[in-house]
């Protein structure tokens, strides 16, 4: 009998053990689990910081090259603000900063044929933009005196004293060709029908006070200029629907520059180009505080007849010189 419990104490403390190293493996099976677990927490949790860091990284790379690029659109957008506010200073009678000459990408235009040729004379066409201005006069008289003939680009200005000197540019047999009326580039380059009223106007009243129809002009930066919205060449076939040529230039004298050029690097300026061409034509302004110009012009003329060239007008069979020929556009 006391065997037999003994036997069944045993039994029961055998059991006991083995439900004690159970619950003891359970407890630590469980405990690794949940060690595990945390561990695994904290791995992620380091993760998760890293990428959140580089998310915000991220983030204020995307900023500031959001920033950039506002700031160049802005930069753009003050670039033709500037041009509107020297042109309306302009009308105000206040100095100007015309913006020809350092709007277009390139002021050369690559002709092969456009060589200069052994024994033939070179051909120089001075063209002055802008105008009529205070300084028309003083160009005129230079022009009179050196007996030259040049070929100017105007404007659309009603005033009294601007009237006598289109009609002395055409009286001392200079060319008068058409630049654009307003010469507001936001105006003129907004739409196809805003560039026609313009060009319209301008040549109407341009030949109501000379009597003569101008039958070329210049596109306003150029006919590769980089401010318009609208293709160019939408301009271009209208201006060729018109029977009018368009001129641009290949030789530039800077004057148009934000450089203060001195009146003996203007003449530098347009020396060391003109010698590469057969035809160059050379790009000049008439506007007030451009004064440099009326400077060096007297010089210029003296160094280009010493050169031998022959210094003309552009008329009809001048060469061509496009920045985007006008032959390359289809119909
Ligand atoms: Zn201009």
């Amino acid at each position: 009998m006391e065997d037999k419990n003994n036997a069944s104490m045993k039994a029961q403390r055998r059991r006991r053990q083995r439900v004690a190293r159970m619950r003891n493996t359970i407890m630590m099976t469980v405990g690794i689990w949940i060690l595990l677990s945390m561990v695994f927490c904290v791995g992620l949790t380091v993760q998760m910081i890293r990428l959140n860091h580089r998310i915000d990284e991220l983030a204020l790379n995307a900023v500031t090259v959001q920033q950039m690029a506002d700031q160049m659109e802005e930069y753009k957008g003050t670039a033709k603000e500037n041009d509107m506010q020297s042109y309306s200073l302009k009308e105000e009678g206040g100095t100007e900063d015309a913006p020809d000459g350092t709007e277009p990408e390139s002021t050369d235009v690559i002709d092969p044929d456009n060589q200069v040729q052994e024994e033939v004379p070179q051909k120089v066409y001075l063209t002055f933009d802008d105008g009529p201005s205070e300084n028309t006069a003083k160009i005129l008289d230079i022009l009179k005196e050196k007996d030259v003939k040049a070929t100017f680009f105007v404007t659309g200005n009603e005033e009294e004293s601007a009237k006598e000197l289109y009609q002395r540019i055409v009286a001392e047999g200079h060319t008068l060709g058409m630049h654009s009326y307003s010469h507001k580039y936001s105006v003129i380059y907004s739409s196809l029908e805003s560039f026609q009223d313009d060009f319209n106007r301008l040549r109407t009243y341009l030949t109501e006070i000379t009597g003569v129809e101008p039958q070329i002009m210049r596109f306003p930066g150029g006919s590769s200029n980089q401010v318009s919205n609208i293709d160019m060449r939408e301009f271009i076939r209208y201006v060729g629907a018109q029977g009018v040529t368009y001129y641009d230039w290949n030789v530039a004298s800077g004057d148009a520059t934000s450089q203060a050029y001195t009146p003996g690097e203007l003449v530098e300026n347009v020396m060391k180009d003109v010698v590469k061409y057969d035809t160059s034509i050379v790009l000049m302004h008439d506007a007030s505080g451009k004064g440099t110009t009326v400077e060096a012009l007297g010089p210029m003329i003296d160094q280009l007849k010493s050169m031998e060239v022959e210094l003309l007008p552009i008329t009809e069979g001048t060469r061509l010189i496009q920045q985007i020929p006008a032959d390359s556009i289809n119909e």
